[in-house]
This record gives C-alpha cells, sequence and structure tokens, in this order.
C-alpha cells in the first residue's frame, strides 16, 4: 500500500486523515507543524507525540523533503538549487536576496505546455504539474539552508519559476493553503504572487479562493503582436484577459503587477508604450519591465537602456507605476526565461 505523503495535505487535510486514525484535531495541528520545522525528515523526531502514535503514524503514512542536488552561486549573489524528483526530472529554484531580504522564486510544473516564443522553460516542452508537495519542499529546503547559513527567513515567494501556475490550479491552491497556514511556513498572502500568462478562467478562480497577490505576464496588447509572443493569447485575447484583471476579486489594497519584457523592434517602440497605457485605464495596477534575458536558442534582442527608460517615462507620465526588474543570477541561467531544468544525463 502506498502511504500518503502528508505534505500533500493543507491541515484541513491532514486533520480529515488523523481522524481517521481515530485521532483528535489538535493532533493533526500538533503533526503539521512539526512537518514544516527545519531538519525534521522522519516521525521519530515529533518528539513531543507519544511513542506508539509516532509507530502507528510511521506504519500509515509519510513525508518527503529536497535535498538540494544543484547548487549555483551566481556573482550577484543569486543561488538556483536543483531538486532532483522521484521520477528523475529536475526542477529548479531561486533565491533571490538583496542584503537580508530575500525572495525564492517558485516552480510549480516541470517544463510548461504555454509554449511562449521568447521563453526557454517552454521551448523545452511540458513533462508533468508538481504535487503540493513539490511546490512546498521547495521552500522548505531554501528556508532550511538559509536557517543553517544563519541568514534569516525567505520574505518573499512568487511563482515565477517553471511552468504556468494557473495550469496546475488544483496543486497551486493546496500548496498555497499549506504555505499560508500560521501553524507551518506562516506566509502572509501579502508575501506570495502567483505569475500566469493569462489563463482567463483559472484567475478568476485563485482569486476566490485566495487573497495572494497576481501577476500577468503581459508582454504586449496587442492581439497580433502578443499571440506571435503567447499561443495562449489565441485563446484569451487581451481584451478578455484585460477584462478579467479590471474584475479580479481583490482586496481593495492590493493591485495586479502586469510584466511587460521588452524586446527590441518587437514590443518597445513609444506607440507600444502609449497603446499599454491607454488599455490598463482604470485597472489598479503596477507595472514592471523585464529587460530581455537573451539567450543563444532564441533570436529575440533585449531592448537598449535609452528606450526601457522611454518606455518607462511614457508609462510615468500616463500615471502608472513602473518599475524596471533588475535582471538577476543571468550567468548560472537563473534568471526570468532561463529555467530549462537540464535533465541530468545519469538519470536512467
Ligand atoms: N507561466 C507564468 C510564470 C512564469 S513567470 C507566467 O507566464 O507568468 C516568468 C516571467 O518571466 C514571465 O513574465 C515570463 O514571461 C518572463 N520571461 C520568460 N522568458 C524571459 C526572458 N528570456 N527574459 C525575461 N523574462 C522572461
Amino acid at each position: 500500500m502506498n502511504k500518503p505523503d502528508l505534505k500533500n495535505l493543507s491541515l484541513d487535510q491532514l486533520t480529515d486523515f488523523t481522524a481517521g486514525l481515530g485521532l483528535p484535531a489538535f493532533r493533526a495541528r500538533q503533526i503539521f507543524s512539526w512537518l514544516y520545522r527545519p531538519g525534521i525528515r522522519n516521525f521519530v523526531q515529533m518528539t513531543d507525540i507519544a511513542k506508539e502514535l509516532r509507530l502507528r503514524l510511521e506504519e500509515r503514512a509519510e513525508f518527503s523533503s529536497f535535498e538540494p542536488a544543484v547548487l549555483e552561486r551566481s556573482e550577484d549573489g543569486t543561488i538556483k538549487f536543483g531538486f532532483l524528483l522521484n521520477d528523475g526530472n529536475l526542477v529548479e529554484t531561486v533565491l533571490i536576496s538583496e542584503e537580508d531580504r530575500h525572495t525564492l522564486c517558485v516552480s510549480s510544473q516541470v517544463g510548461c505546455a504555454m509554449d511562449c516564443a521568447f521563453c526557454l522553460t517552454g521551448s523545452m516542452g511540458f513533462k508533468r504539474n508538481l504535487s503540493p508537495a513539490e511546490m512546498v519542499n521547495q521552500v522548505c529546503a531554501v528556508q532550511e539552508y538559509l536557517h543553517t547559513e544563519g541568514r534569516g527567513v525567505l520574505n518573499n515567494l512568487v511563482f515565477m519559476g517553471m511552468g504556468e501556475p494557473l495550469a496546475n490550479l488544483d496543486n497551486l491552491l493546496i500548496a498555497l493553503a499549506i504555505l499560508t497556514e500560521q501553524r507551518g511556513l506562516d506566509f502572509s498572502d501579502r508575501r506570495i504572487t502567483v505569475s500566469t500568462c493569462g489563463l482567463v478562467p483559472k484567475m478568476r478562480e485563485l482569486g476566490l479562493n485566495t487573497t495572494v497577490n497576481l501577476a500577468v505576464s503581459l508582454h504586449s496588447v496587442d492581439n497580433e503582436v502578443r499571440s506571435r509572443l503567447m499561443p495562449i493569447n489565441r485563446t484569451y485575447g487581451v481584451e478578455v484577459l484585460l477584462a478579467a484583471c479590471r474584475e479580479f476579486p481583490m482586496p481593495k489594497r492590493k493591485r495586479i503587477m502586469f510584466e511587460y519584457i521588452l524586446l527590441a523592434g518587437i514590443n518597445d517602440s513609444a506607440a507600444d508604450a502609449e497603446l499599454l497605457a491607454r488599455r490598463l485605464q482604470g485597472i489598479r495596477c503596477k507595472i514592471n519591465l523585464l529587460p530581455y534575458n537573451e539567450t543563444p536558442a532564441l533570436a529575440f534582442k533585449r531592448s537598449s537602456v535609452e528606450q526601457i527608460e522611454k518606455f518607462q517615462q511614457i508609462l510615468w507620465r500616463a500615471g502608472y507605476t513602473v518599475l524596471i526588474r533588475n535582471s538577476r543570477g543571468a550567468d548560472i541561467s537563473a534568471a526570468c526565461g532561463q529555467l530549462a531544468g537540464r535533465e541530468k544525463t545519469d538519470q536512467p
């Protein structure tokens, strides 16, 4: 019999599971809080639980954890972790640190089915969804790393690694429930951002079920250009996507983050910026401009600094909050769009 991995369960689900073993709800809370502490690998370590019960739990359940198989450090301090999954796939997670603030870029799938023209993850194709435990374990492993190094704790989580998180929404929602549970990792919803290429029906479902921040990869508000860059636009075009953003259920204080990669000669003209400013009118948002990270495998070019700043100024003048995302970790292929999870060749 396959034992369930308890890290796939939200606290409610764990409570149901332990109830099935005849245990009261407080036991579930107790076990849950152990699961997410650094260094906990087996039930024996859960020392405030009676020994008999620990043995029973061991017979009926298990819980997984990640040890980094790859750890690469960039000159700028960014660290890319590679975790080997049970089926031999590799998943990548990127730790971006500014002084003592740490942001973790979490993956939601192995590969990606969205096939965006500029993205290396897209060009590797889709392998499979990550389970809730496989998303949460990326966070646990890096939290543990920071703890061991005496470097504090993770401040922010962004689901901007490999994969399209909303194409794996059921597992994502469980992972979010685990990550935000006070008795475990206790991330506030304000410190978690989920980024989507624009899976419109799933955006609404996310908004109805959570209050995490939403980021939308826009890259163009011209249907012809956007469809060429992002095939998803042929299903959910710019009008439909922006309408969904307008209607996105979110608390008053929140804003949607639009990500916009600047690709030389494709979407970076003054006219593009003006069109963007017009189309986003009335949406509570901030805009993140992403200088394109070039890759030899793809022909796209990064816009010049002057072009990027000009683009930013047009949006500023129209009243938007606009940041230029400073790209990190390019020397170790850890920057946006560079996660391709090269498989280890020694795997069967
Ligand atoms: N699938 C989700 C999550 C990926 S987030 C999404 O599309 O939002 C990764 C972000 O990096 C997205 O905004 C993506 O469009 C962007 N990106 C992809 N390739 C890039 C590249 N080469 N340079 C800069 N940004 C890139």
